[in-house]
Parts: structure tokens; sequence; C-alpha cells
């Protein structure tokens, strides 16, 4: 059994390329080309150096000693939040603005919704000199100004979309617009495992530094590459991606895959697609998204703005349809209350996605003693605000 895309850009049912016919030129010089960039000896020599020397990696894998007693089995920390601008989401862009690079493209363009990777993608411009342009909700710009501050500061072009919901959807439509409209010199920077064909295969390959890592790290600190259990937090799938993605072909670990439940999955406000999902078309590729019976689009919510969008990755949606990954949902509290927790008994204040992952320590069932790699996917600083609402 083999979880890769296929020729055509499909994990099983789910993926490929579902666009207007404006946008193929582009999408497939990106699909023709980002293999053998990606496979190739020079990309490969500036990619580890830079995310050596700029992003700080490898990142540690902490074994968390006070929470591995509390719950009786050996859990170790991927740091994820020590990458430089404090998440995963760097691995992609500087991955892509390489490739942007090598495709001859001068002007990138993104989407963000809470604006983290609105500033990985502004920082890998300003380290490349490079046009930047991001596309946020007007609704989101008000919401998340400190990254919109951050943006403009690394000299982003900050562009609100004005239609809809206001939001990250809107967002992600508004980039579509532009790139039909600049398709010789653009580049779409998309921030997760989402998008037609070859994105989601692409940004996985980007983020797959993150298991390769854990595999020699594990073996260096227990004499064995493969934990029981890795467990990332899941909003487009890209930091899950990549923390899953040496161990795929691995049955004996298990793959957890958390979502956010908002309020509850039975609210109404919510954002476990896995859950509350079925099978349509969302920004180019088939996969589960959360719609109503008419096809539209049904608003996520989570208190955490990087797990608040309607759909998941083609990838997720074939290892939770085929039962390689078990999905989890986490309301609101008790990724609060995984958060508070983590800080006190580790001293390492998580961002709120991250605290899903941590909050379903408590909704799995393992064996006294199992290995748990645990996916902290990017630091809380960003959260401080929310997490002060709710200080004791
Ligand atoms: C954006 C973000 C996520 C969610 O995105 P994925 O593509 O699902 O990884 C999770 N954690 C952090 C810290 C983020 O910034």
């Amino acid at each position: 059994m083999t979880y890769s895309i296929n020729e055509e850009g499909f994990y099983g049912a789910f993926g490929g390329a579902f666009i207007p016919e404006m946008l193929y030129p582009n999408v497939e010089t990106l699909r023709r080309n980002y293999l053998d960039i990606i496979q190739s000896d020079s990309f490969q020599e500036e990619y580890q150096y830079l995310l050596k020397q700029y992003v700080g990696r490898p990142t540690p894998l902490y074994f968390a000693k006070r929470l591995s007693s509390e719950f009786d089995a050996k859990i170790y920390l991927k740091r994820e939040d020590l990458c430089h601008t404090g998440a995963h989401k760097v691995n992609n862009t500087i991955g892509q603005i390489l490739i942007a690079q090598k495709l001859g493209k001068k002007r990138i363009i993104a989407e963000t919704g809470a604006g983290q990777h609105g500033v990985a993608t502004a920082t890998v411009c300003a380290l490349m000199g490079l046009e930047c342009i991001v596309y946020m909700g007007a609704v989101d710009i008000e919401r998340q100004a400190p990254n919109v501050a951050r943006m403009k500061m690394l000299g982003a072009e900050v562009r609100p979309a004005t239609s809809g919901s206001q939001t990250l959807k809107d967002a992600t439509n508004e980039a579509i617009r532009d790139w039909i409209a600049n398709p010789a010199n653009t580049h779409y920077i998309i921030g997760s495992v989402v998008g037609p064909h070859p994105y989601p295969d692409m940004v996985a390959r980007l983020q797959a530094i993150i298991s390769e890592e854990i595999r020699w790290q594990l073996k260096e600190q227990t004499g064995k590459e493969t934990p029981d259990m890795v467990v990332a937090c899941v909003g487009g799938g890209s930091n899950a991606a990549g923390a899953f993605y040496h161990f795929l072909e691995e049955e004996s670990t298990r793959l957890i895959a958390v979502e956010a439940a908002g309020l509850g999955v039975d609210t109404n406000e919510s954002a476990a697609t896995s859950v509350l999902g079925s099978k349509g078309i969302i920004h180019g590729s088939r996969t589960l998204l959360m719609q109503d019976e008419d096809g539209q689009i049904i608003e996520p919510y989570s208190i955490s703005a990087g797990l608040d969008y309607p759909g998941i990755g083609p990838l997720h949606a074939h290892l939770i349809e085929s039962k390689r990954a078990e999905a989890i949902s986490i309301t609101d509290k008790e990724a609060l209350d995984a958060a508070f927790h983590l800080s006190r008994v580790e001293g390492i204040i998580p961002a709120l996605e991250t605290a899903h992952a941590f909050a379903a320590l408590h909704k799995m069932k393992f064996n006294s003693g199992d290995s748990i790699v645990i996916n902290l996917s990017g630091r809380g600083d960003k959260d401080l605000g929310t997490y002060q609402k709710f200080m004791k």
C-alpha cells in the first residue's frame, strides 16, 4: 500500500487540479518542473544551507520528562516553534521561493488567514529581494494587526480581500485572480498542503524535513527510528504532512491528525473537517470540505486562526478515509487548557494551533511506555492576547 501521489496528482480519490483554463499554463509549468528542481543538487544545496543557517535547523527533538511521567509514555516534542518566524511555515516558503527563482519569477503572491504564512512569505521575499504581495481578508487584517505590521515591516504589500466573509477563503480567491492576471512573472506561494496538484505534494516534500530529522534524532536518543505514534494538528495539513511523511509506509507507527472542533462538532461553530466534511472541490483539489447541500462552503470556526479552514489537504483526506491516520477533534476549551498546562509543566508556550495536538493526549488510547512524537508546530507569542483573556 502506498500513500504517495500518483501521476495524475491524486492520493486515492483525492487531489487533482481542478482549475480555470486561464490558470493552466502556470500550474502546468510548475507541475512539469517541481520534482526536477527539488531533486537537483543546486536546489538542495541552497535549501539545506538556508534551513541550517537561516531557519535554525535541525530543530531539537526534546524528551518531555514531566509530561511523559504524567501520561506514562515517552513523549518527544519536535520543536518547530524554534524555527525562524516561530513556526514550521518557513520550511515551505524557503523551498518555494527557491523554486520560484529557478522558474525565473520576479513577483511573489500569497494568501494568509492569521498572517503566519504571510509573515513567512514576506520574510523569504525580503531575503531574496523579490516583490511580495499578500492577500488577506479585510476582517482578518483587523483581527491580526501585529502580523500585518510585521509583513509591512518586511517590505510586503498587504492587499485586503473585501468580498464574501472577508477571511481566508476570500483572500485565496483574490490571490488566484491575481495569478490569472499575471501569469508570466508571478509565483503563488500556497501556505499548506492544499490547492491544485502539484502544490499538496510540493509542500509535503518541503515540510518532510521534519520527519526526516525525527527519524535520525529518535535513533540517536533511543536506538530506534520509528515511534509508536506521531501526533500533529491539522489546519490545511502541512505541519502534519511534514511530521508524517517519512512514517507513511511504517504501519507500526500510528499517525494522529488533530482537528479543531471549535465550540464542538455539533454546534455549527467548528472546523473539524473529517467529521463534518464531505467530498467536494475547494481551491483546485478534490478533498473533504465543509459544505451545505448546495455545495456552498460553510464558514469554519476555531479559536485558533491557523486551523480555521473549511477543508483539509487531499493527502489527509486519503489517510483518514483509508484509516492510515486517526482523526481526533479538540474544542477551544480543551486546547486552551492544554496550552496552559504545557507552559507550566515544560516551560514551553505553544501556539493555539499546536495546543490542539497536546490536548489529544487525553483522547488517544496508548499503552504504558509507548513512544509518542508530538509536532510542536509553533510558538505562542502571537496568541498571548487570547491567552491573557483566559488567564486565571
Ligand atoms: C498555520 C499553522 C498551523 C496550521 O497549518 P497546517 O498547514 O495544517 O500545518 C498549525 N500550527 C501553526 C503554529 C501554524 O502557524
